[in-house]
């Protein structure tokens, strides 16, 4: 098994590093998410943007960009997630490439 391979994924993510956009590229209707049952959206996203507190939270400082909570949120028909990139030189910079 090689170095890369065995990593953990709290280690994987301290090796990414975040530029905060001041523009929020992630705009979450959560007047939808009070109606979502399934809330797929805080169990696939790994830098665990999302939280549920009484309410849908979210912090977009951690996101690494997959896209994943956008198309779950949408695949069961909630459509409750606007997302799009940071402006350039914002987000996520993935320091071993
Ligand atoms: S999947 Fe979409 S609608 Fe459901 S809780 Fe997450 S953001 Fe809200």
């Amino acid at each position: 098994m090689s170095t890369e391979e065995s990593l953990t994924l709290d280690k994987r993510l301290a090796l990414v590093s975040f530029t905060k956009d001041a523009e929020p590229f992630i705009v979450v209707d959560t007047n939808k998410c009070n109606h979502c049952e399934s809330k797929p959206c805080l169990y696939i996203c790994p830098a665990e943007v999302y939280a549920w507190k009484e309410k849908l939270n979210y912090n977009t400082e951690g996101c690494m960009e997959t896209g994943a909570c956008l198309i779950v949120c949408h695949k069961i028909g909630a459509g409750a997630i606007s997302w799009s990139y940071p402006s350039g030189g914002k987000g996520v910079t993935f320091k071993l490439g």
